[in-house]
């Protein structure tokens, strides 16, 4: 809902279970509101119950920025790895997440209901002001042959010698990109072949040491985040 002072916002029941029965707010309760368009704002609880009830819009306490234009593409990963993957980026500043199947997912199953729930969890623990998109899982294939125009796409590379990661970002400074980092068992060669021939990607290293895909995807997300991002 568009916020403007003194707004009535209405609560869904679980909004309104959660600052009743586990925050245990009452009608007169403040919080901080975002809604992804329109930045932060104080508000008052006007009325509570079990099954709803409303928010008054109180006043601005932060105006909407523009967050960086990064998008995490990667396999998706054993459980425990990926909600880890999915709470980090998002404190990381991660616009979207893309997931990708490769030859070698072993764990293509996502449960989207509840990880877009831990993905607001984490975007309000970290106070950024909108919540990444969370895309539906698509084949590499496919998403290379949906590139959009103008996106930088960089190519975690396990197995080639090329360029260190800052290297790259710090050259082309491209302001939409997106990391690519594969599964446990790596890309194979067919796909490194087949990304090396795309004109929107940029193949990178992260070292000599082979990392993990939760490590991967954290490290390069900073790493781009403090040459091309916010920090
Ligand atoms: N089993 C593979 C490693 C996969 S690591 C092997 O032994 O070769 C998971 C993913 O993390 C990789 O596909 C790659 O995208 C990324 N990654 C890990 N270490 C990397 C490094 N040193 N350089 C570039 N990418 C790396």
């Amino acid at each position: 809902a568009p916020f403007s002072v003194g707004a009535l916002i209405e609560l869904t029941k679980p909004q309104a279970h959660y600052l009743g029965t586990v925050l245990r707010l009452n009608a007169g309760g403040e919080l901080r509101i975002f809604n992804g368009q329109s930045g932060e704002w104080r508000a008052q609880i006007s009325q509570l119950s079990r099954k709803g009830g409303s928010l008054n819009v109180v006043e601005q306490l932060r105006s909407p920025h523009k967050t960086p234009d990064i998008w995490l593409v990667f396999a998706p990963v054993r459980k425990h790895r990926m909600a880890f993957i999915f709470e980090k980026a998002t404190e990381l500043g991660v616009s979207e997440f893309h997931p990708v199947v490769t030859q070698r997912t072993q764990f293509p199953k996502i449960n989207y209901d509840k990880t877009h729930l831990q993905i607001i969890e984490a975007a309000e623990q970290t106070e950024r002001l909108d919540i990444p998109v969370l895309c539906e899982a698509q084949k590499l294939e496919q998403v290379l042959d949906n590139w959009p125009s103008g996106r930088r796409l960089y190519f975690a590379d396990e197995a080639g010698k090329t360029l260190p990661a800052m290297e790259a970002f710090q050259n082309e400074q491209a302001q939409s990109a997106a990391i690519l980092i594969g599964p446990e068992g790596g890309f194979s060669d067919n796909e490194r072949e087949l990304l090396r021939l795309q004109k929107f990607v940029t193949p990178i290293s992260l070292g000599p040491r082979i990392l993990r895909a939760d490590t991967a995807a954290l490290s390069t997300l900073s790493l781009w985040q403090s040459v091309n991002g916010d920090w």
